[in-house]
Parts: C-alpha cells; sequence; structure tokens
C-alpha cells in the first residue's frame, strides 16, 4: 500500500459484509472441493452442482433441489413450473426485494400488490383477499430477514380460492414451520446463495426446492436449454429436439464447490448470527424513537433464522448518515415500496395505497449482522445508535 492522500476515504470500521476472516477457515474445504473439480474437468451444471443438490435436500428435507444461477432465475423458473400461464395474476408484498415481482413478469404473469403486516414484514392475509380477482392464480409469501411469513393464514386464504403458493424463500434457508423447511409449504420454494445471504457463495447462484417431481423437471430441464433427459454427461442430448422452452440458468461449479464448504458450517453459522442479533436487542432495548425486531409467536414451531437484523427509526436517513459517518456500513431493505418502482408504472399506482409497505420503506435500516462480526463491533455500532436516537429524542 502507499501513501494514502488526506481525501482518500478510510475504509469502514464495520462494514456491511464481508467474509474475509471465516473463508480463510473455509478454504482447505473448498480447496478439496476444487480440486476434484479440476480433475473432472466439469465446470458447469458438473458433479459439484449435483454433490450440492444431494446435500441440501437432506439439509432441507425437499425431496427435489435444482441448481440455478440465481435466486431470480429460481422464481422464474419454478413460476413457469409451477403452471403460471400469460397474464395470470400473482399476489407479491408491496415491500420485498424488487425479483419478487419482477420474476412474475419475466415469467409471463403479472404482478398483484398487496399490504404487508408491519410487524413481521410478510404479505398481511387480509390484504390479499382485497386484492384478489378472478384472474388471480398464484400467491406469493415472501419471508424476510429473521423469520416465516403467517404460512398458516396464508395457506387457508390459498387454499379457500384454490390458488398456488409460490415460496419467495430466498432469504429464508434454515427457516422450517413445524419441522418444514421454508419452501415446502405449496408447489415450491427458491433459495439465493448471493454472496451476503446466510447461505451465501462467492458469486450468484440459486436453488429451487421442491416436493413436487413435475415442477422438478419443468425446472432442470429450463434451466438447461429445455433439454429433458440424461444431463451434460450425455452429449448426444445436444442434437435432441427442444421441447420446452429454457433457457440457460446453469450452476457454476465453483459456487457449488464453496457453498458445499460452507454447508459443513451451517449450524455454526446461523448460532453466531442468533447471538449476535440478541446482543443487538439487549444493547439496544430502551432506545428512544427505536423500533427493534420481533419475533412472532406462530401457531407451529418456528425457528428464526437471523439473515437480517432489521431496525426502525424514526430519523433513519440521518440515523444510516451518522453510522456512515463513524465507518458504520447499513443498507436501506427496502428502500423503494414495489408498487412506487418506475418498472412498474403501467400498474398504475399511486402512494398512499400500502401504507404499511411504504412506512417500512421509510423507516427501516439493516445493521450489519454476519458470522465474522465481532462483539465489540456490536458494542460500537449500538453505541452509535442510541448515541444517535437519545440526541434526537432529548
Ligand atoms: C436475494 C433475494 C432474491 C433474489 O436472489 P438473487 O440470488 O440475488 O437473484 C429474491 N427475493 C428476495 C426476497 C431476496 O432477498
Amino acid at each position: 500500500m502507499g501513501a494514502t492522500s488526506a481525501t482518500a476515504a478510510a475504509p469502514a470500521r464495520v462494514p456491511f459484509f464481508t467474509q474475509a476472516a471465516s473463508f480463510e477457515s473455509l478454504w482447505p474445504t473448498t480447496r478439496r472441493h476444487l480440486d476434484q473439480l479440476m480433475d473432472r474437468g466439469k465446470f458447469s451444471h458438473g458433479p459439484k452442482v449435483a454433490e450440492l443438490e444431494t446435500v441440501l435436500a437432506a439439509w432441507t428435507g425437499a425431496r427435489h433441489v435444482i441448481g440455478v444461477n440465481s435466486g431470480t432465475d429460481a422464481l422464474v423458473l419454478l413460476l413457469r413450473a409451477a403452471g403460471l400461464r400469460p397474464g395470470d395474476e400473482v399476489i407479491v408484498p408491496a415491500y420485498t426485494f424488487v425479483a419478487s415481482a419482477t420474476s412474475v413478469v419475466l415469467a409471463g404473469g403479472r404482478p398483484v400488490f398487496a399490504d404487508i403486516d408491519p410487524v413481521s414484514y410478510s404479505l398481511d392475509p387480509a390484504s390479499v383477499e382485497a386484492v384478489r380477482t378472478d384472474r388471480t392464480r398464484m400467491v406469493m409469501p415472501v419471508h424476510l430477514f429473521h423469520q416465516l411469513a403467517d404460512l398458516r393464514a396464508l395457506l387457508e386464504v390459498a387454499d379457500r380460492h384454490a390458488l398456488t403458493v409460490v415460496e419467495d424463500s430466498a432469504e429464508a434457508f434454515g427457516m422450517r414451520w413445524d419441522g418444514v423447511h421454508a419452501g415446502l409449504h405449496g408447489a415450491g420454494g427458491v433459495l439465493s446463495f448471493f454472496p451476503t445471504k446466510t447461505l451465501g457463495a462467492i458469486g450468484d447462484a440459486g436453488a429451487v426446492l421442491t416436493d413436487d417431481p413435475a415442477v422438478a423437471d419443468a425446472v432442470a430441464a429450463m434451466r438447461h436449454h429445455g433439454r429433458t433427459g440424461p444431463t451434460v454427461d450425455d452429449f448426444p442430448t445436444i442434437n435432441r429436439p427442444t421441447e420446452l422452452l429454457g433457457t440457460n440458468s446453469k450452476m457454476d461449479d465453483i459456487q457449488a464447490a464453496v457453498l458445499l464448504a460452507k454447508l459443513d458450517r451451517a449450524d455454526q453459522d446461523i448460532a453466531r448470527r442468533a447471538e449476535l442479533a440478541a446482543g443487538y436487542t439487549e444493547r439496544l432495548t430502551g432506545t428512544p424513537g427505536l423500533t427493534l425486531p420481533t419475533v412472532l409467536p406462530r401457531t407451529a414451531a418456528t425457528n428464526p433464522v437471523w439473515y437480517v437484523y432489521l431496525i426502525e427509526s424514526d430519523h433513519r436517513d440521518g440515523l444510516a448518515e451518522h453510522l456512515a459517518r463513524h465507518g458504520v456500513q447499513t443498507e436501506t431493505y427496502y428502500p423503494t415500496p414495489l408498487h412506487l418502482q418506475p418498472c412498474f408504472a403501467e400498474l398504475g399506482h399511486r402512494r398512499g395505497e400500502f401504507p404499511h409497505a411504504e412506512a417500512a420503506c421509510e423507516r427501516a435500516l439493516a445493521l450489519p449482522l454476519y458470522p465474522d462480526l465481532a462483539d465489540h463491533h456490536l458494542d460500537l455500532v449500538a453505541d452509535l445508535v442510541r448515541g444517535f436516537q437519545q440526541g434526537k429524542h432529548r
């Protein structure tokens, strides 16, 4: 490193995400998987992807896991495999990552927004009832941050109106409802392995989870140009006619190798995330003008898995700037409610239609939370948050 100029930005004392330290300890296992990969010489949709699918099926209890190249692609392919037809409506929460709804459009459907429950941040069953029409074919519960959507109530609504349930469980790795993993409560669900996710790769990757063999077969074919039957090992399949309109969403084996290494310590990582979340809650309880995340009592046994520690502040933007000035990076999950996203302008929505989603977009802030975070980082972040909020409420 050369001399630093006075104007060069100092590196964040607490980045929003890093896995530099834990990756070092993961490297020997990752290296072993990569060596095997080099020996076999198949780097896309190859043996490490198949191995990951088997291990993930055992870990989640899913009958079928199909590796693809992102959580977004997993959603698009799952919607199509679950029978979405052109113009079908899919009910999606107005507060979620934009891919929950863009995937519906990319699969040929039409997203219909509903409001969220302000405590769990997931689809409000009453709002689902209110926006449903005769053209509604599916509903997409999205499990955000640290807990599942209210599946009992949402499955009841879906049942009443014969709607297919497709779960955006991209954030819900490890979350179970009465022992059943997220994504396995309807036609299927997805996982995202984007680096910051609870099970993160070192690039993009994703998967579809389903218990339905027909859905699994369709996704497996569509990720690979619609090819059915034997996989890449059987090169003559290239010349077979393509029956299903597919795409190229194969998973890279290098990502599968990293994910296999990470799965060995997924339980340990999830436990550390829980410790950190409890540490924030302990330090921040009683802070004026601040709402801390709640673990909701559910009608079935559920387990929080802390992907994101999301707080709400009555001075969110000021708080984020204050933290940034002191070297602490945060993220706004999510900055714009989906009904007001420019890409959905033609749906004709206005501010005020989904008040809980809009409030969350104005108030919510995610604090750094990942296994590499140390306890003294918690002290630093919590002191800054408390100091700022107390200043606003003197
Ligand atoms: C991360 C995420 C996605 C998209 O996953 P990618 O792997 O980034 O494509 C979709 N929905 C939700 C709720 C997510 O958090």
